[in-house]
This record gives structure tokens, C-alpha cells and sequence, in this order.
């Protein structure tokens, strides 16, 4: 059972933190010459019209992205993150770029993309967006257990996105396990698990199986556009990265402020954390 689409989400501020990480991250691994494997493991679309009726009938965008458009303030992670954002458009804010778009703009030649997807209209769309350079390739099938067939990589370097709907509840614990069992063949990869605030006991539980796994150097990053509740929905969303760059914590850590001054209402908040020592 596939209901989830990225469409009637894009751009929102959940996307804002994740394609921030995300950006980070990519830049980073292309400041050494020698190539490595991107792996994004649940893609999505790569695309997204904000003008199409899914969009349009949330209007998620409006809460994240748009709010950032006009972003004039000192922050250079999130000024950079905005003019790439820019380049999918023309001057108005129409088009949104999920993971596998965001990653092309980064991977260079002697890197490869590997996109996984299982929505036959995603996949589809996947195909349609990322055509053209052979060393990015999609593949319909199922991103936790293609991830394991790819670790470790012939460049020994990578870089995991794991971004599950978390429209089943196992899809929670299977990141963990999944993540971890990569993690056992290929411990030096750097491994991103974005996660949604909608319980906060289940995300309590989550830190905790990661902490247990014996995992090092593990943070976490965490965007609250509203305090927590147990009624319905997300109030916030996060990242957690393991064997995260030198440099991305102290960058989320003036930028994340900034994401709370600009995107979230009364109770939000931010968390930024080394959850595992080095
Ligand atoms: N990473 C994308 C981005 O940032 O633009 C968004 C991905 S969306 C949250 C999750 C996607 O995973 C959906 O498009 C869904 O169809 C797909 N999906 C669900 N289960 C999957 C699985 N086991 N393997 C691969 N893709 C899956």
C-alpha cells in the first residue's frame, strides 16, 4: 500500500531543514576531489510544480519555502540554500526540487547517484527528472534493502538520505535497523535519517534504539514550528546524521535560529545535539 505522495508536501518546513542538511553535507564531500556515492534511498518525485492541485490544495509551501524567498538576513548556509532553491525558478517561486534534484546540483562527474523509489507515478516522474547522465541511476525498488546491495562502495565514500513516509509505523524502526545494517559493512559513510515530530515519545525511542546500536558520532537536528502535542499532525521534524562533517554542526547551529525565527509560530523551537560521541 503506497498513499503517500511528496507532492501535496514539498517545499514545507520540513523540507527546509532536510534540504539544508542535505546541502551541507553534499558540499562538503565535493570539497575532496576523489568521486563518492550518493544513495538517496526513498526519492520521491526529484520535482515538484507548486502550482499543481496537490500543492495547491495543502499549500505546505506557503509555511516554508515561500516565507524564505525573499531572505535577505546574514546567514550564509541559508542564503546559499535559497539561491539554489532560485535556480529551479524563474523569478517567481513555482518549482520546488526534492533530494534527487538538490543532489544532481552537487554530484559532480566522478560521483554517482543511486535514487530509489516505488510509487509507479513518483518512479515515473523520478525517471522523467533525472534522465540523461548515466551516473545517476533510479531504480524502482525497495530503498532499505537496495541500500544494503550498495555498501560499501567502490569509492569508500558515501552518503545515505533515508527519508521514509512514515506512513507505517514500522517504517520507524526499520530506518534504525536498516541504517544500522549498513552501517555494519560500511561504518565510515555518512548516514542521514530525516524523521517526523508527530509523537514525541515514538521519536524518545527512536534517539534511544540509535544510541543503544553502539553507533558513534551520531547529532541530531531538530526544527519545531510549534511546541509538542499528542493531538494530531507534525510539529516538527528533524534530521539525524551519523559521522556528520567537521563543520555542520556549528553551520546548523546559527542557522537553525534563524529557521525558527522565520517559520515558526508561537512554542517553536530547535534542537541541535551531539546525540553519540566521536
Ligand atoms: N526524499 C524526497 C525529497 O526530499 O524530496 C521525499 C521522499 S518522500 C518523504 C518518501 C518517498 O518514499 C515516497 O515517494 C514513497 O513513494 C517512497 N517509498 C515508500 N516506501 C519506499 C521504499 N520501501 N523504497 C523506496 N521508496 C519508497
Amino acid at each position: 500500500m503506497l498513499s503517500y505522495r511528496h507532492s501535496f508536501h514539498a517545499g514545507n518546513p520540513a523540507d527546509i531543514l532536510k534540504h539544508l542538511v542535505l546541502s551541507q553535507v553534499l558540499e562538503y564531500m565535493t570539497r575532496k576531489e576523489s568521486g563518492f556515492d550518493y544513495i538517496d534511498t526513498h526519492s520521491g518525485a526529484g520535482l515538484f510544480e507548486l502550482n499543481s492541485a496537490d500543492a495547491q490544495k495543502t499549500q505546505e509551501y506557503l509555511d516554508g519555502i515561500a516565507k524564505l524567498w525573499d531572505y535577505q538576513g546574514d546567514n550564509v548556509a541559508l542564503r546559499d540554500y535559497v539561491e539554489l532553491i532560485k535556480s529551479f525558478n524563474d523569478n517567481t517561486l513555482s518549482f520546488y526540487p526534492g533530494s534527487p534534484k538538490i543532489a544532481e546540483h552537487y554530484l559532480r562527474r566522478q560521483d554517482k547517484g543511486w535514487f530509489f523509489e516505488l510509487h509507479p507515478k513518483d518512479l515515473a516522474l523520478l525517471e522523467q527528472n533525472m534522465k540523461g547522465k548515466k551516473s545517476l541511476r533510479v531504480r524502482g525498488e525497495d530503498g532499505f534493502k537496495g541500500l544494503q546491495a550498495l555498501v560499501p562502495p567502490a569509492s569508500k565514500r558515501a552518503v545515505v538520505l533515508m527519508d521514509p513516509p512514515y506512513e507505517i509505523k514500522t517504517d520507524y524502526q526499520q530506518a534504525v535497523t536498516m541504517i544500522a545494517k549498513a552501517h555494519k559493512r560500511f561504518s565510515s559513510g555518512t548516514y542521514m535519517i530525516w524523521y517526523p515530530v508527530v509523537s514525541r515519545s515514538r521519536i524518545d525511542l527512536l534517539e534511544q534504539t540509535l544510541i543503544d546500536s553502539g553507533i558513534r558520532n551520531i547529532q541530531l537536528f531538530e526544527l519545531a514550528t510549534e511546541q509538542d502535542t499528542e493531538q494530531h499532525g507534525m510539529t516538527a521534524s528533524g534530521m539525524i546524521v551519523i559521522n556528520p562533517p567537521w563543520t555542520l554542526k556549528k553551520s546548523l547551529d546559527e542557522v537553525l535560529p534563524e529557521l525558527v525565527k522565520y517559520l515558526s509560530r508561537a512554542g517553536g523551537f530547535y534542537r541541535s545535539e551531539q546525540l553519540v560521541d566521536e
